[in-house]
């Protein structure tokens, strides 16, 4: 098992601002990047090279794995064909299995239950038909998903009795969905694993998430979360990063339903990459995701993942950017943008890091 060595070119699968602050650690260890991504900008802007083209022409994916000493993504819709044609002539990090596992909250949903870690309850929902033995195994308050390509909220309908299901397949275009029952949290948190080629994993502290129209808003650390459940939160994340043979970094969100609940932790849903609720280990840990992501799929030891402050991450989303000289000139601030020309509303345009001294 050898380490790529400095000057080695990591291959990245998308070309968003997770593909570029990958770009940017690995370019602090030595390490080139080439960006395989289907729109100019973002990532490519900081890349040691890339290229453009659709994520189905798998000729010229293959090329760019011929170009590179390791492929990873930035983003769990990498088709499989794809991750397939890369992994034929370079190691992929993680493996098309954990992107398989993700793409699909059913499959995702099976798989981590079949760990023996609690998830919502939940039926899929393949056609009009399915629709009342879902509601029976679920009940009448849940949110019905789409498997496939939900992201931020889209793709969801809540439903509050079971008249209402029918209704909301029809607006999610009767594509193939699970019905998930409502889960009441107290709140909401993630653990960033990281595991690498050895199988050696460290975990970042959790961070305390809140959302702002279906997107992620804040993540805070410290959480309330500690003791045994934040210690059985991260032996839940452990145990689906050992049984996919994950390399890299593993975000898995939770819910945490209260010290009384009968299961006082739930999986949402797990990404396969780098997280935007991992943002504040950047400027907060000696090492932060990025630079782990990037460690862990070239071979490398795996870094420090302590935090040595408390911080707050906000999403600078549409117009929030435009505070960025007022935030520039915060004492304790730390701001990221991901060089979007436009700031259309709902899209994440940067984030600010503000720390505090460690409690
Ligand atoms: P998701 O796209 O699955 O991450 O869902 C987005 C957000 O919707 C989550 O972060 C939760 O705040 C909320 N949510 C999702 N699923 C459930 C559920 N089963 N019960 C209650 N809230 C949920």
């Amino acid at each position: 098992m050898t380490a790529l060595p400095p000057g080695s070119t990591i291959g990245i699968l998308g070309g968003g601002q997770l593909g570029r602050m990958l770009s940017l650690a690995a370019a602090q260890l030595g390490l080139k990047s080439h960006i395989y991504s289907d729109v100019p900008g973002g990532a490519c802007d900081v890349a040691a090279a890339s290229t453009i083209g659709p994520f189905e022409d798998t000729d010229r994916i293959r090329a760019f794995a011929e170009a590179v000493d390791v492929v990873t993504y930035e983003f769990e819709n990498v088709p499989l064909a794809a991750a397939a044609a890369a992994e034929a002539v370079a190691p992929v990090r993680p493996g098309p299995r954990a992107l398989a596992v993700a793409q699909d909250r059913l499959e995702e949903k099976t798989f981590i239950s079949a760990l023996g870690i609690a998830v919502a309850p939940f039926a899929a929902v393949d056609g009009p038909g399915s629709l009342n033995a879902a509601i029976n195994a679920v009940g009448e308050t849940g949110i019905l998903k789409t498997r496939r390509l939900g992201y931020d909220g889209k793709g969801q309908v809540r439903i509050r009795s079971a008249a209402e299901l029918a209704p909301a397949f029809d607006t999610l275009k009767q594509a193939p969905c699970v019905l998930e029952g409502f889960v009441s949290f107290a709140y909401e948190v993630s653990v960033l694993v990281v595991r690498g080629l050895s199988g050696e994993i460290r975990f970042y502290d959790l961070p305390l998430n809140t959302h702002k129209n279906g997107i992620l808003d804040t993540s805070t650390v410290p959480s309330p979360l500690s003791g045994p459940h934040a210690a059985r939160a991260c032996e839940m994340a452990a145990s689906i990063a050992t049984a996919l043979d994950y390399v890299g970094v593993l975000s898995v969100e939770m819910f945490y339903l209260g010290p009384d609940a009968a299961e006082p932790l739930m999986v949402n849903e797990i990404a396969p990459r780098v997280h935007n609720s991992g943002h504040w280990t950047m400027d907060a840990c000696l090492v932060g995701q990025f630079e782990n992501h990037i460690r862990a799929v070239a071979g490398w030891p795996l870094g420090p993942t302590e935090r040595h402050s408390d911080v707050t991450m906000t999403n600078l989303i549409g117009a929030d950017v435009d505070q960025w000289q007022a935030i520039a000139a915060e004492p304790g601030a730390a701001l990221h943008l991901y060089g979007k020309a436009e700031a259309r509303p709902g899209r994440k345009m940067g984030h600010v890091n503000r720390l505090r001294p460690r409690t």
